[in-house]
C-alpha cells in the first residue's frame, strides 16, 4: 500500500516495467504498419482497445474524427491527460516517432489504473490524429475535449532531449487571382495575367521577408498556375505557409499576406481571394512546473533534459492549441544524435532501435510520475494554473 507521494512513484516504476515488453510490442507493431492523417484505423483501434480491456471507458470518434478517441479512468477534477499521437508519415513511416509518443501515453495512462493510489479524480487517454497535418488536437479543443482538464501530457521522441519545445505558430493560406483569358498574340490587351499577379505576389513577400521579426516567415508554393502556353493565364494560385514564434505575429503575418494580395491585385487588375487552408497551429505554451517534474522523473533513469537552445525552432504542432487551454508539456527525449533529423528514414529506423525502447519507458515512467503528482497535488495544480494564464495571455 503506497502511502506518500515517493512510494506512489516507486509503485507506477514497477507497473512500467511490468509492462515495458507489452508497450514496446505496441510500439513496434505501429512502426511497422504506418498509417496516415484521420486514417490510423488500426492504431486508434490497438491502442483504445487496450484502454477498453484495462477498464477505462472508451468513447471512439469525438471530434467527429472517426480515428480519435477519448478513454476515461474515475471521473471529475482533478484530472489529467495523456496525448497519445499515432500518424505517421506518407512515404516515411513513423519519422516522427509517433509510434512512441502512443505507447508512453497508453502506458502511463495504464500504469496509473494499476496503482489505484496514484489517480485520485480522472485519467484521460486521449487519441490524437493527423499531427503532422490536420490537427486532431485543435479539433478536439474545439470540442472540449479537454474541457475540464488540469493537465494535458505527453513527449516527442527528437535529436535532443530538451525539457521545452520550441514550437512555432503555423497555418497555409491559398491566395487565388482571377484574371481574365486572351490569346497572348491575338487578343493580348484583352488578357489579365493572373500568373504575372502571382509572380508578383513572392516578389513582394520576399520584400517583406526581410522586415518580418524573428521566426516569422513564408513559404509559398504554386498549385496553378494557367492552362496553356498560348493562353493568358485566367486563374492562377499558390499555397503559402505561415509561420511565426507566437500565435499573435502569425496573425500580424497573416493580416500582411492579405494586404500584399490585395495591393498587388489592384497593380495588375486581378482579384485576389485569400482563404485559410489548414487549421491553425497555435505557438506552444510550456507548462514549467510541469515540464520541470517531468525532467526530475525522468532524470532517475539517467536522462537528463536541458533548455531548448536559444533561437532554434523546431515546426509546429496542434499541442499548440491545447496549451493555450491548459498548462500542457511536450518534452523532446532524443532516440538519435543531435547531428540527425527527424523527418527522415533514419529518424524512422531510430524509433525502433533498442534506444528507442529505453527512452520509451524513461518517458512512460516519467509521464505516469507527472500525471501521480498533477492529481495527488493541489498545490502543484495551483501552480501550473497560475503560471498558465499570464503566458496565454502574452500572445
Ligand atoms: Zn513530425
Ligand atoms: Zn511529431
Amino acid at each position: 500500500m503506497a502511502r506518500t507521494l515517493d512510494d506512489v512513484h516507486q509503485e507506477i516504476r514497477k507497473a512500467v516495467a511490468e509492462r515495458a515488453a507489452a508497450l514496446w510490442d505496441v510500439a513496434l507493431r505501429l512502426h511497422a504498419e504506418p498509417e496516415y492523417a484521420f486514417a490510423e484505423h488500426r492504431a486508434a483501434a490497438l491502442l483504445s482497445g487496450e484502454l477498453e480491456r484495462a477498464g477505462f471507458a472508451v468513447e471512439r470518434g469525438v471530434a467527429g474524427m472517426p480515428t480519435a478517441f477519448a478513454a476515461r479512468s474515475g471521473e471529475g477534477r482533478p484530472a489529467v491527460a495523456l496525448l497519445l499521437e499515432y500518424d505517421a508519415l506518407p512515404g516515411l513511416g513513423h519519422a516522427c516517432g509517433h509510434n512512441l509518443i502512443a505507447a508512453a501515453g497508453l502506458g502511463a495512462a495504464l500504469a496509473l489504473r494499476d496503482v489505484p493510489e496514484a489517480s485520485a479524480g480522472a485519467v484521460l487517454a486521449v487519441g490524437t490524429p493527423a499531427e503532422e497535418g490536420g490537427g486532431g488536437k485543435a479539433l478536439e479543443v474545439e470540442a472540449g475535449v479537454f474541457d475540464g482538464v488540469d493537465a494535458a501530457l505527453m513527449f516527442h521522441p527528437g535529436v535532443h532531449s530538451w525539457a521545452r519545445a520550441p514550437l512555432t505558430a503555423q497555418v497555409q493560406y491559398r491566395v487565388g487571382f482571377h484574371g481574365r483569358a486572351a490569346h497572348p498574340t491575338g487578343n493580348p490587351t484583352e488578357g489579365v495575367d493572373a500568373l504575372a499577379a502571382l509572380v508578383e505576389l513572392f516578389n513582394v513577400l520576399a520584400a517583406l521577408g526581410r522586415r518580418l521579426p524573428e521566426a516569422s516567415h513564408v513559404q509559398g508554393i504554386v498549385t496553378h498556375g494557367g492552362t496553356a502556353t498560348n493562353i493568358v493565364p485566367e486563374y492562377a494560385e499558390g499555397l503559402f505557409g505561415l509561420r511565426a514564434a507566437t500565435t499573435g505575429a502569425l496573425e500580424d503575418l497573416t493580416e500582411q499576406l492579405r494586404t500584399c494580395a490585395q495591393g498587388v491585385a489592384r497593380a495588375t487588375g486581378t482579384t485576389a481571394e485569400v482563404e485559410r487552408a489548414t487549421v491553425r497551429y497555435e505557438h506552444f505554451h510550456d507548462s514549467a512546473v510541469l515540464s520541470e517534474r517531468f525532467a526530475r522523473h525522468l532524470s532517475r533513469s539517467g536522462i537528463a533534459l536541458t533548455p531548448p537552445a536559444p533561437g532554434v525552432y523546431l515546426g509546429s504542432s496542434d499541442i499548440g492549441n491545447v496549451s493555450t487551454r491548459l498548462p500542457a508539456i511536450h518534452p523532446f527525449v532524443a532516440i538519435m544524435d543531435p547531428d540527425g533529423s527527424d523527418h527522415t528514414p533514419e529518424f524512422a529506423e531510430a524509433a525502433a532501435s533498442p534506444r528507442a525502447r529505453e527512452v520509451l519507458v524513461a518517458a512512460t515512467e516519467a509521464l505516469a510520475c507527472t500525471a501521480a503528482d498533477v492529481l495527488l497535488s493541489p498545490e502543484l495544480r495551483a501552480e501550473a494554473w497560475e503560471g498558465h494564464r499570464p503566458a496565454v495571455a502574452r500572445r
